[in-house]
């Protein structure tokens, strides 16, 4: 993948499936002996590709991300039940995990309703970038 991004190969590294695949944990990064940010590398192919309107090689990948970050920057934060929720109806999963719903309501590890605090301040901040870039 690096090395196709070296190369300008840009159709080889915008098709692959890495750039969807990757969970942004950092372990490589961490272990890198050349201190390269992959997960930097991978996420910046991945927006690129979507940008130019590149099918994705994960569906279900892409659908997660726009329903994260649409409530990032809607909310400010994720609210992971509505987060499952929403990607269940519109995956056609139903039923994934909603058997873990109760256990992790109980454990306080999911919250029924949104956490609004902050929200307001992560618009401002998420437009101030925007008209940055723009
Ligand atoms: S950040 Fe690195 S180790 Fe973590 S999922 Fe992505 S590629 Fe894999």
């Amino acid at each position: 993948m690096l090395r196709a991004v070296q190369l300008g190969l840009r159709g080889e590294a915008m098709d692959s499936s890495t750039i969807w695949m990757c969970l942004f944990c950092a372990a490589c990064m961490a272990r890198c002996p050349a201190g390269i940010d992959i997960p930097k590398v991978l996420e910046t192919v991945r927006h690129i590709s979507m940008r130019e309107g590149r099918p994705p090689a994960s569906k279900e990948v892409a659908l997660f991300q726009r329903l994260f970050l649409g409530q990032v920057a809607g909310m400010g934060r994720v609210h992971e039940l509505s987060l499952g929720g929403s990607y269940n109806l519109r995956s056609g999963h139903l039923m994934s995990n909603v058997g873990l719903v109760p256990r992790m309501l109980t454990r306080r590890k999911l919250s029924l309703l949104p956490h609004r605090k902050g929200a307001r301040w992560f618009k401002k901040l998420l437009s101030r970038e925007r008209k940055a870039r723009d």
